[in-house]
């Protein structure tokens, strides 16, 4: 099982491609998320992609293919996994087929979140994350029990430097110039699911889930 989701930022598309990993049980590969720890732990890759993220630009291609490569060399991606975030633009779809071509392999399906523009701006504009677990929470509809802290360890919730206004519209401009096309590549291979991602959580997952049995995916 190799999966990838694609979408803009606030569709969904970490909270439900988190799910489908546990449903099937492979790991979630998720590399904002990768890169943001890098940040945090000030590594050189982390240091040089902090000021891409922090302006809400995409990291350099060879960065990002190189750190997702040595991933999903991992033993436990050897099963399969699910890609978040990765590929976000033609250059990294192209590597990522030449990395599982090595193995005689490639993706089996790509989920597209489809969220309208309007509703990704509010949902974004209301985030706040965990910056110790990453555990994210929005300000109108998913509190955490404490006001401003994380229900898992009680670090107070920032808003992320790219969740802010002027990062969030370039994210979105971004999606649709650099990342709606890797939809279409994936596409011309008859890949994509299109799943409509507005309502709850528990939903769009039953539709993930359906949509993927519908094409032979099923848990074993
Ligand atoms: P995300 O958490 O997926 O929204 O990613 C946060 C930020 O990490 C993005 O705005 C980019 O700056 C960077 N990033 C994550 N994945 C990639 C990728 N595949 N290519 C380039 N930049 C990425």
């Amino acid at each position: 099982m190799r999966f990838v989701f694609v979408g803009p930022q606030g569709a969904g598309k970490g909270t439900q491609s988190d799910r489908i990993a546990r449903w099937f049980r492979v790991p979630h590969i998720e590399t904002g998320k990768m890169l943001r720890t890098a940040a945090r732990e000030e590594t050189p890759l982390g240091i040089k992609a902090s000021e891409f993220m922090d302006r809400g630009e995409l990291v350099p291609d060879d960065v990002v293919v190189a750190m997702l490569e040595e991933r999903i060399t991992e033993p436990d991606a050897h099963r399969g996994f699910v890609l978040d975030g990765f590929p976000r633009t033609i250059p990294q779809a192209e590597a990522l087929d030449e990395m599982l071509a090595a193995n005689g392999g490639g993706i089996d399906a790509v989920i597209s979140v489809d969220v309208p523009d309007e509703v990704l701006l509010e949902r974004l504009s209301n985030r706040r994350t965990c910056p110790e677990c990453g555990r994210v929470y929005n300000t109108t509809d998913h509190h955490p029990i404490e006001p401003g802290r994380c229900n898992e360890d009680g670090t107070p919730l920032i808003q992320r430097e790219d969740d802010k206004p002027g990062p969030i519209r370039r994210r979105l401009e971004i999606f649709h110039k650099e990342t709606a096309p890797v939809i279409s590549f994936y596409a011309a291979r008859g890949q994509v699911i299109h799943v409509d991602g507005v309502g709850r959580i528990e939903d769009v997952q039953s539709r993930i889930v359906s949509a993927l049995a519908a094409k032979g995916f099923r848990r074993s």
